[in-house]
């Protein structure tokens, strides 16, 4: 499985405290737990780089996408938006992360204007509780995940209705939050995660950790097959009598 790990690249540039926080970037960070988990082909790109990172040849053989963005989502190439799409209805897994929520790929995907929710940096606890257990996403995970300061999320979060809900987020403020999710469009397998503030460790919490790399297993279709359309002329059962 080839994974490529796409992440805006900015707050790591901009902000001291975020750089302390993930010295390798947030995508340096989780490539080096999916390759610690064992996954072999994991690559980065970012925002700055050609075309994104995310040329069609990397596009082609990426077999899952990880994708965290924030600030700079009007700076993310309308073609290059169109690029992903298209290769996630062919089949190639997308695990969108945090405020990728307003990215204009999620919107596409969902189908939306916006994906507005309610929000505040304000270090409150998050209480993720699992309401899905049996899901493969969630295998080795307990009936919850504390995350002792995260920016609070907040309902009504915008999204197209889960197909999958796996997890509820309640706040220390008393807000909840659909904080796991997953969809499918056309061949590819979606999962919106929500923690992951660049401000604090989350990506270097173990149960995070173990759900995202649950979650590039369960994102990953293996040989979509090649769909047969179009106009038929000869009926179908004609081609079985020879
Ligand atoms: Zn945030």
């Amino acid at each position: 499985m080839n994974i490529t790990v796409w992440n805006e690249g900015l707050h790591e540039k901009l902000d001291p405290k975020v750089a302390e926080v993930y010295p390798k970037g947030i995508h340096g960070c989780i490539k080096d737990f999916l390759e610690e988990a064992g996954f072999e082909n994991v690559r980065t790109a970012t925002l700055e780089e050609p075309e994104h990172g995310l040329t069609q040849e990397v596009l082609d053989s990426t077999d899952v996408l990880f994708y965290w963005g924030h600030i700079a989502h009007n700076k993310v190439d309308d073609e290059i938006v169109q690029r992903i799409y298209d290769r996630v209805m062919d089949g190639m897994g997308l695990i969108v992360l945090h405020s990728g929520h307003e990215s204009k790929l999620f919107k596409k995907i969902m189908g939306t204007k916006s994906n507005e929710l309610r929000w505040r940096e304000n270090d409150e606890m998050e209480i993720m509780w699992n309401v899905y257990p049996s899901h493969p996403i969630m295998k080795g995970i307990g009936a919850n995940v504390v995350i002792p300061h995260e920016e609070t999320y907040g309902e009504f979060f915008n999204i197209a209705p889960p197909e999958e809900l796996l997890m509820i987020s309640w706040f220390e403020g008393g807000e909840v939050f659909r904080s796991a999710c997953t969809y499918r469009r056309g061949r590819g397998k979606i999962f919106y995660f929500k923690p992951g503030h660049e401000t604090y460790p989350i990506y270097h919490m173990p149960e995070v950790q173990k759900i995202l790399v649950n979650a590039a297993d369960w994102a990953y279709t293996e040989g979509a097959t090649p769909v047969e359309h179009g106009h038929f002329p000869v009926p179908f059962i004609k081609t079985l009598e020879k």
